[in-house]
């Protein structure tokens, strides 16, 4: 029988006053966030489009369509453990780095990160991070359990091989860990972890170490010459998220790498973590289907990491977030409890959706073993415009013309601006041309993916010509083949390695309303030209936007001609700021890491920052996993 609980209070009318308060304060707050959003719209409204170079051209008009300097990026890459593995006997470190670099889409970047000397430990760079003298440090009776569950081959403990697993890609962020184990099925990551639990030993998950889940805020002048020296002023973002900053054991998922199961009628794919994003999109293709993901790294990066992460990457607009994509997973909690909910259904009301709740959880909950994924079916027709535009306004219409006139077979929406395409013709990234005759403000590449090419270029050039007709656009290329695919994907993947050539460059992944997109870019340089730092021999010289229109999402640059406290000051906190006055997140892709976790609050409430912070000590009371990360600083 049923009966009332005794103990819970009963509803007054206050309540209902109160209630009604708060929503009435809702619904405030959201009117006047409407009025900002209208406001913001008309402040973006530019000049009326002047009408120029009227024809769309195929890329081949403009000498553009060899195969010549394309970028290959989207050729498949080996594992880059593998190759290190490989390459092991009789290499240095640096150039085992440097094998493993060269299978990054941004290889140029990673070989610039390739240096001789030592990149400083992470905890001497950010001195305000303490060890937690809670986690126990690691003993002889530690190693000898594990090497009674673990094959030896699966144990690292050589300090040369240990480099590899405590730095980050880039070479900037560095751990101490002194072990790394590889487990090869869920049951040793149990054990694994069941046993750091008990022994207070914290631990580290690592996938194919390639997250962006960082970056640098203080700097010293010894730091600064490394950072300089390591990427020739380049990228001022850096990863963390996997790599130790002290002593934690790392946990590489790089061993459990099956292919679990496939379903050849619904798409569903059940595999390891540790599989690596690109050896499962070649086995989908092969099948007819696609994996809904898909990013630079893929090369390197495990479903494992990208379901940590919440990667987003070039096919969100088409498939979605992993939020919807991930069917089931198969995690490790911290006490070794294996939660397994690798489903493949599609439609399951049953209680809370605890998938969720690991998905960009960046390995601060436990250790995800097992992925369940829907795969769409692949297109078997691609085509691919670039177009240039006068006004952010003309890129907001063309948008919604092409969710209105393409709809279904809209796959991608990037936009670019003026510095952006400056900067990528000046450095020539990977081949990259612009076959536009004219520059333009702004720039867009619309990707279509469909089942019917007929039917789709059917569409597509009706959309054109009515943006042209329109004076919406001003310009425009067709992709005529592959070559040219690649080609005109060349430029818009050129832009973080151009961006990275032009000095010192402070990276923001911000998210916001499209409509106030790239406001962000406008303020930015509205403030730095105010207080007078910005031009010739000044601290800085560009602001450049570019990113993922369709999603809300812009990469804004900032590039100096040198890293300094005085340029970092300039620059936040007034760009967490904006975006938390424009209800966007500070981190649309790259996480929270080892340094962003300090401005959750720019994005999230209090009161669902303490809700976080206790999930994290209900499912990881002894906070062994992934320590001095993700959720702020207590
Ligand atoms: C060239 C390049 C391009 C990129 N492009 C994009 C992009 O377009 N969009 C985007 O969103 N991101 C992008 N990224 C960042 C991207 O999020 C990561 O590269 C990728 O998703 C991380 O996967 P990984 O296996 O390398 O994870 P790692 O870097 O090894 O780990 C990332 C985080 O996840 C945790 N983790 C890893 N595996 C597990 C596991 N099995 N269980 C629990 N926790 C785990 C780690 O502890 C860490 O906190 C890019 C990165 C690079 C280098």
């Amino acid at each position: 029988m049923l009966r009332r609980d005794p103990t819970r209070i009963e509803l007054r009318a206050d309540d209902l006053v109160d209630f009604e308060r708060s929503r009435e304060e809702y619904l405030e707050s959201k009117a006047k966030l409407k009025d900002q959003h209208r406001k913001f719209r008309s402040a973006t409204t530019g000049p009326p489009p002047t009408p120029a170079g009227r024809d769309l051209r195929s890329t081949t008009a403009s000498g553009s369509g060899t195969s010549s300097g394309v970028n290959n990026s989207r050729e498949p890459r080996p594992d880059p453990f593998e190759i290190a593995q490989q390459e092991r006997k009789g290499k240095s470190t640096a150039e085992r780095v440097l094998a493993r670099a060269t299978f990054s889409t941004y290889s140029p970047t990673c070989l610039a990160a390739v240096h001789d000397g030592k990149v400083a430990y992470t905890a001497d760079k950010f001195p305000h991070l303490k060890r937690d003298h809670s986690f126990k440090k690691l003993s002889e009776k530690d190693i000898s359990y594990f090497k009674s569950i673990l094959a030896s081959s699966s144990i690292t403990q050589d300090e040369e091989d240990l480099e590899i697993f405590n730095s980050d890609w880039l070479r900037k962020y560095r751990g101490q860990s002194k072990l790394v184990l590889k487990p090869s099925s869920t049951e040793q990551v149990s054990k694994i972890l069941k046993y750091c639990n008990e022994n207070r030993l914290a631990v580290v998950p690592q996938g194919g170490n390639t997250g962006l889940v960082g970056k640098v805020e203080k700097y010293d002048k010894e730091m600064q010459k490394q950072m300089l020296h390591a990427t020739h002023n380049a990228i001022y973002f850096i990863t963390g998220g996997s790599v130790p900053v002290f002593d934690e054991i790392v946990v590489s998922m790089s061993s459990m790498n099956s292919i679990r199961n496939f379903d050849p009628v619904s798409g569903a794919l059940v595999c390891d973590a540790g599989c690596i994003l690109e050896v499962l999109d070649k086995y989908l293709e092969e099948r007819g289907y696609i994996m809904p993901l898909d990013l630079g790294a893929k090369g390197s990066c495990h479903i494992g990491g990208n379901v940590s992460t919440n990667a987003g990457g070039l096919r969100l607009l088409r498939y979605g977030s992993l939020h919807g994509t991930v069917l089931g997973l198969e995690v490790v909690l911290p006490d070794g409890t294996i939660l397994d909910n690798l489903s493949t259904l599609r439609k399951d009301n049953t209680g809370y959706d605890l998938k969720q709740l690991f998905i960009g959880a960046e390995g601060t909950l436990g250790i995800v073993t097992g992925v369940s994924i829907l795969s769409p079916k692949r297109s078997k027709a691609i085509n691919v415009a670039l177009l240039g535009l006068n006004s952010f306004d003309q890129i907001q219409a063309t948008f919604k013309r092409s969710k209105d006139e393409l709809s279904e077979i809209l796959s991608a929406f990037e936009f670019w601006d003026q510095e952006a395409i400056k900067l990528v013709k000046e450095h020539l990234v990977a081949g990259a041309k612009d076959p536009l005759q004219s520059t333009y403000p702004f720039y867009v590449l619309v990707e279509t993916s469909g089942s019917n090419k007929d039917h789709d270029d059917y569409k597509l050039n009706n959309f054109l010509e009515g943006l042209m007709s329109d004076d919406i656009v001003q310009d425009g290329v067709v992709a005529q083949d592959t070559t040219q695919i690649h080609n005109l994907w060349a430029i818009r993947e050129g832009i973080p390695e151009a961006c990275s050539k032009a000095g010192a460059v402070y990276k923001y992944d911000i998210s916001m309303p499209v409509p106030v997109l790239y406001k962000a870019v406008e303020d930015m340089k509205e403030r730095l030209v105010s207080k007078e730092v910005i031009g010739d021999g000044k601290l800085f010289t560009s602001v450049i936007g570019y990113g993922h229109v369709g999603d809300g999402n812009l990469h804004l640059n900032v590039a100096a001609n040198e890293f300094s406290q005085e340029a970092t000051n300039l620059i936040e906190p007034f760009v967490f700021e904006w975006a938390a006055k424009h209800a966007g997140s500070i981190s649309a892709e790259h996480g929270l890491g080892v340094s962003r976790n300090n401005h959750l609050h720019y994005s999230k409430s209090p009161t669902m920052i303490q809700l976080m912070i206790k999930f994290k000590q209900l499912i990881d009371p002894n906070g062994i996993m992934n320590p001095y990360k993700y959720l702020p600083d207590v």
